[in-house]
């Protein structure tokens, strides 16, 4: 290819652009994709890998470096968080074939594919669980947790099997955290443990996938077992690292700062940090910032004791909790206010798909999971239509071709400030220090990076403020990203209008 000066021209705009996007990852922007809700190629009404991939060039235009699928492999459910085979795509949503295209799409345009693996528990009919519960002395018997007496753990979560599936005792139960219809994985058997590096390494080594978003990863033990389940996905990093250094996991470990911390330790490249999206959340309902970096920097330092150089993963909501707008009352300034505290904090950011546009959603969780408006409904050949929209009817969002042709729209503010942070080394990589200002309303905060600074102020309220400059910085400032406030006074007052963000250089 070196001998030809045409191609060999093509080849370096290929290297360059993904030198630069390589540069990115794992901390670039991040988009979560519910798969059924997201976009539809066959017409059938389910979304699909084909569909995925006929939307990557809107991806990458927005500026998104990474995207989160969520589960693909074959299951009984619409959500597919049970799986009944590991090594196989549903067929609602395509073939591993499609998957290899995806990935080989995803690559060329400089982009990353995390899969969803869910291993803490597999589906009620996985042949495994079939066999299982046909007694003891079966092979599979102990790839699951039985029990014939009373339990102390967790003792709710204890389900009987019906006698036709081959179990003879009432008394025997077996353990499924999340119900009777996802049983639990049993890891202190090495044949698990095996069969699940097997899985890992096909879809690693042989699919090529960059990574995957971890189900549940603290309850592969019991709740009192932390350190256990820690030390499993370090076996499992370490195992999926002989195949590819460069391999990822982002783990969703539900908790509280101090039991996620430990799972950072050489496990964990990333864990989703639960904490922050909810103290977001609070302090935009409360229209007060100021214990917001308070916290997030007592979780930052917990986690760096961990692992200096680990990734922070941030969101403001995913497909298991009420969608942000609806959160904030549907209220376009205050999603476009969380957007910028999102993209100008440290960390690696999620965008759950719909986001962007200001979708609605409210649990019950297929209400948090509705067709994503490509556009209107008439003219809309790719949005699925596997669940009537309760929270997001015809005329009640503007879908996204609309909203792209309008500079004000949600869409465009979230795509400005993913390129701002894109092109910008200082949000993506700098630290982060509080700038004290006494209204409670105002949250700010510089981030530093090699010797350089930005700095980032809010008004977290219904009123408009002024912010006197003068008495934080020296110098003129002008501002990369302006939703809303102007300069007064030769720069030295800040006018900011209600729910407004300014990012200063
Ligand atoms: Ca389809």
């Amino acid at each position: 290819m070196r001998i030809h000066v045409l191609i060999g021209c093509f080849c370096w705009l290929i290297f360059s652009q993904s030198a630069q996007s390589q540069d990115l990852w794992p901390r670039g922007v991040n988009y979560q994709i519910f798969v059924r809700s997201f976009c539809d190629s066959d017409n059938d009404g389910i979304g699909d890998i084909k569909g995925v991939i006929s939307k990557l060039d809107y991806l990458k235009d927005l500026g998104i470096n990474g995207i989160w699928l969520t589960p693909i492999n074959v299951s009984p459910s619409y959500h597919k968080y049970d799986i009944v085979n590991y090594m196989d795509i549903d067929p609602e949503y395509g073939t591993v074939a499609d998957v290899k295209k995806l990935l080989e799409e995803a690559h060329k345009r400089g982009m990353h594919v995390l899969m969803d693996l869910v291993v803490n528990h597999t589906s009620q009919l996985n042949p495994w669980f079939i066999e299982s519960q046909k007694g003891k002395g079966n092979p599979y018997r102990d790839y699951y947790l039985w029990s014939d007496k009373d339990q102390k753990k967790d003792p709710k979560n204890w389900w009987p099997v019906d006698k036709k599936k081959g179990e003879p005792s009432d008394t025997i139960r077996y353990y499924g955290y999340f119900g009777s219809n996802m049983p639990d994985l049993n890891y202190d058997n090495p044949k698990v443990r095996e069969e699940i590096i097997k899985i890992g390494n096909f879809w690693v080594k042989e699919v090529g996938v960059d990574g995957f978003r971890l189900d549940a990863a603290q309850h592969i033990y019991f709740e009192d077992e932390h350190d256990k389940s820690r030390l499993w996905w370090q076996q499992f990093r370490a195992e999926m690292e002989k195949t590819n250094k460069n391999f990822f996991m982002v783990g969703e470990v539900w908790n509280v700062d101090s039991i996620v911390a430990p799972y950072l330790k050489k496990g964990l490249h990333s864990v989703f940090n639960f904490d922050l999206a909810g103290t977001i959340i609070k302090s935009l309902k409360e229209e007060k910032g100021d214990s917001l970096l308070i916290k997030y920097q007592r979780i930052m330092k917990l986690y760096k004791e961990m692992d200096p150089a680990y990734v922070d993963a941030t969101f403001l909501s995913n497909h298991d909790q009420n969608r942000i707008i609806t959160e904030l009352h549907s209220d376009k300034l205050k999603a476009k206010l969380a957007a910028a505290i999102l993209l100008t904090l440290p960390g690696t950011p999620y965008i759950y798909y719909g986001e962007e546009i200001g979708m609605n959603g409210k649990k019950p969780d297929e209400q948090i999971r509705e067709p994503f408006l490509w556009d209107a409904e008439a003219s809309d050949k790719m949005r699925t239509k596997w669940i009537k929209s309760v929270y997001n009817p015809e005329g009640a969002i503007v879908p996204l071709k609309s909203q792209m042709v309008d500079n004000h729209s949600v869409y465009n503010c979230y795509k400005k400030l993913i390129h701002l942070r894109n092109r910008d080394e200082i949000l993506r990589l700098g630290n982060i220090t509080p700038i004290p200002v006494k209204a409670r309303e105002i949250l700010a905060y510089s981030r530093q990076y090699k010797g350089k600074t930005v700095y980032v102020i809010h008004n977290l309220s219904s009123k408009a403020t002024e912010v006197d400059l003068s008495l934080l910085f020296k110098g003129k400032l002008t501002a990369d990203y302006n939703n809303g406030s102007e300069m007064l006074n030769k720069g030295k007052i800040l006018k900011m209008n209600p729910y407004s963000s300014v990012v200063l250089k």
